[in-house]
């Protein structure tokens, strides 16, 4: 067997992730299998787009092959292999290495890190997310792939059993593309049936735009090849002729997914520009979805030849959890994908996709239930649009939706505003990280009292939208973490002198603690918010709220950006009555531990918790002597 023009081969050890990967695979029942034709597949046709694109410049590089992309399969009862050829952009001995032997995608290697070594685990999280080539090795024991790259002389052939290590080493007289042998496991032998083989592809890939081709095996003499696919981009057949299963198929291939898509858009666009789009939106949540690179996830075709995976400037980045394929015949198709990138042709695209998924999701919208499902998926990158897209702003405050103490639910903008108290004339909202730790904030509970419904904002994300967006139906965003939130004239204002009379009745002890407490807060004030709360720290009016400081303090932007924090006092608290009646040590102890709770109920560290136990200590002492 041996072949003597052929260098020594060089034997590498896959990346540490990737060996942990083909343990679970290796060793793991897998439910369907069969996936793993889907996968070869699908990497075959993708080799094949890219090199339609590569030679968009370079026609040269179709010279030493077909120009007729399609991808082979060819079974060898014999030898017990099957094989898959493409003739597509194939893969240099450098690509080979870094392609098939480690984990190259933001995400995915962070991912198999995260794997338990629960093999039954990780299994199912696996099934939900896919491994691509690697799939292989469920079905073989050995897999050879010999590649040439387009536009190079030299092939090689990367060999591996999948059991940590792979060599590489050089093959002559190699096609251009790839070919990949599976040396098929004992219990796989279905696969070298040409009815199985007929069944997955048309249940998998009948959408792939390539044929997909069976070739007659060496002991069917008459036999001619037989195309197993329809071969047609599926984006560009009627939806009519189009079943769910085979909708999301195709998600499956141009979203490297696995779920089920959430929402399906399939439409074309005719008039002044011309396109067709083919989108997704996912059920579970992508992850790369708050990778920094916020890089999108639709595919653009130019007359259905391949341009980019995620070309800048046809989605915004507040959409890249979408996946699909726009195709355009009025882009031009000889440019380069950065001067792609300013056609005014593909902004208008871009306008024309995002009001089109807008309307969808405003239509979802209605179904309060699956909208739910989405919004806790996607709602927190959504919300990136209310500050990136002025133009879409109001379409976008539509959609977003919102925890609140109103209800259990999600609430919209809208919601919220057709049911504000008489006299009020603000959004009021609270941030923090969590919505069951705000509903227990001591900030609410005038705001509870008096029946006045609070958004309760726990993504990060909306520190930043409220004070661009500023206003919902000419209603200001307003939070209640900020001073002098004032809800006498709210509702039920019967009170208001009460309240005032109550204010003027702690005036003194106001003095009493911001002499105390010096520059460990920005000010002392009567509250008119708290009800069975006797203290609690607010942001200064204007500044940045507590929750903003802690999360800038969270990412290393230190105590130059500390808020300024003011402590509010209940009048009408018995604790704070009773300290109105203290001096000396026992004030200051007072004083201090009621600065301390406040920060606790905050959410925020205590400065010297060592002083803090000794004054609890001192005051627990008093008070039980
Ligand atoms: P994915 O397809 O999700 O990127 P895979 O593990 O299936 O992950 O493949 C890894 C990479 O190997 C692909 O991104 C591609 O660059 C390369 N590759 C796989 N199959 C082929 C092929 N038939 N021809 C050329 N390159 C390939």
């Amino acid at each position: 067997m041996a072949d003597e023009t052929k260098a020594p081969g060089e034997t590498r050890e896959f990346q540490a992730e990737v060996a942990k990967l083909l343990d679970i695979v290796v060793h793991s029942l897998y439910s369907n299998r069969e996936i793993f034709l889907r996968e070869l597949i699908s990497n075959a046709s993708d080799a094949c787009d890219k090199l339609r694109y590569a030679a968009l410049t370079a026609p040269k590089l179709l010279e030493d092959g077909s120009s007729e992309f399609a991808i082979h399969l060819a079974v060898d009862k014999t030898a017990k292999t099957l094989t898959i050829t493409d003739n597509g952009i194939g893969m240099s001995r450098d690509e080979l290495i870094a392609n098939l032997g480690t984990i190259a995608k933001s995400g995915t290697s962070d991912f198999v890190k995260s794997l338990s070594g629960d093999k039954r685990k990780d299994v199912s999280l696996i099934g939900q997310f896919g491994v691509g080539f690697y799939s292989s090795f469920m079905v073989a024991d050995k897999v050879e792939v010999t590649s040439r790259k387009a536009g190079e002389a030299q092939g090689w052939i990367w060999s591996s059993d999948g059991k940590g290590a792979f060599t590489v080493a050089e093959q002559p007289d190699t096609a251009r593309g790839a070919k990949i042998v599976l040396h098929l496991k004992a219990d796989a032998e279905e696969f070298l049936e040409p009815a199985r083989l007929r069944e997955i592809v048309k249940t998998y890939s009948d959408h792939i735009a390539l044929p997909v081709i069976l070739d007659p095996s060496t002991d069917e003499k008459d036999a001619t090849p037989e195309t197993l696919n329809a071969a047609s981009a599926l984006w560009k057949r009627p939806k009519s002729e189009i079943t769910p299963e085979q909708y999301k198929e195709f998600y499956h291939h141009v979203g490297h997914a696995f779920d089920e898509p959430w929402h399906t858009l399939h439409y074309r666009a005719e008039g002044a520009i011309e396109y067709t789009a083919l989108l997704y939106i996912p059920s579970q949540k992508p992850f790369d979805l708050f990778h920094p690179e916020r890089k999108g996830h639709v595919k653009l075709y130019v007359n259905r030849v391949f341009i980019s995976d995620a070309l800048e400037g046809l989605m915004p980045q507040y959409l890249r959890f979408i996946h699909g394929v726009v195709d355009s015949s009025d882009l031009p198709l000889n440019v380069s994908r950065e001067m792609l990138q300013e056609n005014p042709t593909l902004r208008k695209i871009q306008n024309g996709v995002v009001k089109r998924l807008l309307k969808d999701l405003k239509e979802r919208a209605s179904n309060t239930e699956e909208y739910a499902n989405f919004w806790g998926v996607f709602g927190a990158v959504l919300k990136e649009g209310l500050y990136e897209d002025f133009q879409n702003r109001d379409d976008l405050l539509d959609l977003v939706r919102f925890k609140s103490t109103a209800n259990d639910g999600l609430v919209s903008l809208k919601d919220y505003v057709g049911r504000m108290k008489d006299g009020q004339d603000a959004i009021y909202y609270i941030t923090g990280d969590n919505a069951a730790n705000l509903k227990g904030s001591p900030q609410l509970e005038g705001f509870l009292a008096k029946g006045i419904e609070v958004l309760l904002l726990t993504d990060p994300i909306d520190e930043f939208w409220v004070p661009t967006v500023g206003q919902f139906e000419k209603k200001s965003f307003k939070s209640v973490a900020e001073a002098g939130a004032d809800l006498s004239s709210i509702g039920d204002t019967t009170k208001k002198e009460e309240t005032e009379a109550a204010a003027e009745s702690v005036k003194g002890l106001v003095e009493k603690l911001k002499a105390t407490l010096g520059s460990d807060v920005a000010d002392v004030r009567a509250s008119t918010r708290l009800t069975g709360s006797p203290a609690c720290l607010v942001a200064d009016a204007g500044g940045m709220s507590l929750h903003l400081a802690r999360m800038l303090q969270q990412h290393g932007d230190g105590p130059k950006m500390a808020a300024r924090k003011v402590l509010e006092v209940n009048p009408a608290h018995a604790l704070i009555k009773r300290l109105d009646t203290l001096d000396g040590d026992a004030f200051a102890d007072g004083a201090r531990l009621l600065l301390d709770q406040a920060r606790i109920v905050e959410g925020e560290a205590i400065p010297d918790p060592i002083a803090f136990a000794r004054r609890l200590s001192a005051v627990m002492e008093r008070g039980l002597g």
